[in-house]
């Protein structure tokens, strides 16, 4: 060992320990890496992208077919990650797509399922009220159903992956806020208080609070966003649990909504998708406005009829948004010891296993990585900050 790595703390260390940082702690202590990661909650909590029980994961995916591979590396992970936990986080249930037969969003998907290979099965509206009566379809519409679809449980997910870090050798430290990160020339130091700990690499996981940790000219490009979530009691519970209904994505002219089976037997998730407002994440209100709830009443009576429309529970979170939508996962600053992962833009859960066992690999090796769309160098072709 040189004199520097005597002196550090650990060889990778992980600011958030939320979906991607425990995604990542784990895939790091599973490659024998000594990692150290910097929690300001407790893994597994609700006050940023995570948390309401359940995230939908899909396999035929209209934002095209660059994802397939690592959708396909998630499924892989997240069955992995199921088998060395013991327990059940996947639930494969299928997905449907509803929308205009002629629309973008079923034209995008399955020219996106075509490319890739996906299997999907389309229902015209006849058949989709057979065999799905719990969504009224308008003229018009079409149901695609992705069987490989479902939904995870995503607290859970989060304090798994936590825990097998946990036991591989890796540290968590919990209720530790990390003020900043400084580039050394042959370390990086993270600084929380009076703190500070010296490690050779550090993967930036702080989800909405990423760019606080960046340069400031970064932080025009990330947008923090509350995405809000309601849950509807079910006239007949039973219409609504997963072996009945299916995730749903529903997207037809400016109507933009999603949805999950009942995982309490009683409420079932709906939310409406483009419906996220920039907020600063520690200052956001987690209530909904009349004109919210009403909103959200309105759309459930209308497309969901086994529903009672006024929601049984409401809640909001944040993510972080990218300008273009795209994540921003790759090396940046000056010594390339430093890497960030995040603006996951509402869709990072379910590829996270995937993704982190990316990172994993190209932090390790002291690659790039191979998922040059979300370099954060095209965000600087774009007219973003320079990136070396
Ligand atoms: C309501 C909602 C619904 C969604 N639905 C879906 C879905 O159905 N399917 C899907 O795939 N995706 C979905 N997403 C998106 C997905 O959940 C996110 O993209 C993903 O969870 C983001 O992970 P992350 O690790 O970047 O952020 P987070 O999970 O928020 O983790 C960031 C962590 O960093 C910690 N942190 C921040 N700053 C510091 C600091 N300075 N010091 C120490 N710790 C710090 C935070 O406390 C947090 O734990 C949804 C998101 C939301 C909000």
């Amino acid at each position: 060992m040189n004199a520097v790595n005597s002196r550090l703390d650990a060889e990778v260390g992980v600011v958030g320990v939320g979906t991607v940082g425990s995604m990542l702690m784990w895939q790091l202590a599973r490659r024998g890496v000594r990692a150290l990661g910097f929690e300001r909650h407790a893994p597994g909590h609700d006050r940023g992208a995570v948390g309401g029980e359940t995230r939908l994961f899909r396999m035929a995916y209209a934002e095209g077919a660059r994802y397939t591979g690592l959708l396909r590396s998630a499924l892989a992970g997240w069955r992995e990650l199921e088998a060395e936990a013991d327990a059940s986080l996947l639930v494969q249930c299928g997905g449907l797509a509803i929308g205009d037969r002629d629309g973008d969003y079923v034209g995008g998907l399955l020219a996106s399922a075509r490319e890739s290979g996906t299997p999907v099965e389309v229902l015209d509206r006849d058949a989709a009220r057979e065999r799905y009566p719990q969504h009224r379809l308008r003229g018009g519409e079409v149901a695609v159903l992705d069987t490989q679809a479902g939904f995870l449980r995503c607290e859970p997910a989060v304090i798994a992956a936590t825990t097998l870090a946990e036991q591989g050798g890796a540290t968590v430290l919990r209720y530790t806020d990390v003020d900043g990160v400084a580039e050394r020339d042959d370390h990086v130091e993270i600084r929380a208080g009076a703190d500070v700990w010296r490690v050779r690499d550090v993967v930036l996981c702080a989800g909405s609070w990423t760019g606080r940790l960046l340069p400031a000219e970064w932080e025009r490009l990330l947008e923090p966003r509350r995405v809000r979530l309601n849950w509807f009691a079910a006239r007949r519970p039973e219409q609504f649990l997963p072996d009945r209904f299916p995730i749903f994505i529903r997207s037809t002219g400016d109507m933009h909504l999603y949805g999950a089976p009942s995982v309490d037997g009683v409420s079932v998730k709906v939310a409406g998708m483009a419906l996220s407002q920039p907020v600063d994440p520690d200052r956001f209100d987690r209530r909904h406005s009349p004109d919210e709830i009403a909103g959200a009443a309105a759309v459930v009576r209308d497309l969901l009829p086994g529903l009672h429309p006024d929601p049984v529970r409401s809640d909001a979170f944040t993510d972080l948004f990218t300008t273009d939508g795209t994540p921003l996962v790759g090396r940046i600053g000056r010594t390339g010891r430093l890497t960030v992962a995040s603006g996951f833009s509402g869709r990072g859960f379910k590829y996270s296993p995937a993704l982190a066992s990316v990172v994993a690999d190209a932090v390790v090796r002291g690659t790039e990585g191979a998922l040059e769309f979300m370099s954060p160098q095209r965000l600087a072709r774009e007219g973003g900050p320079a990136s070396t």
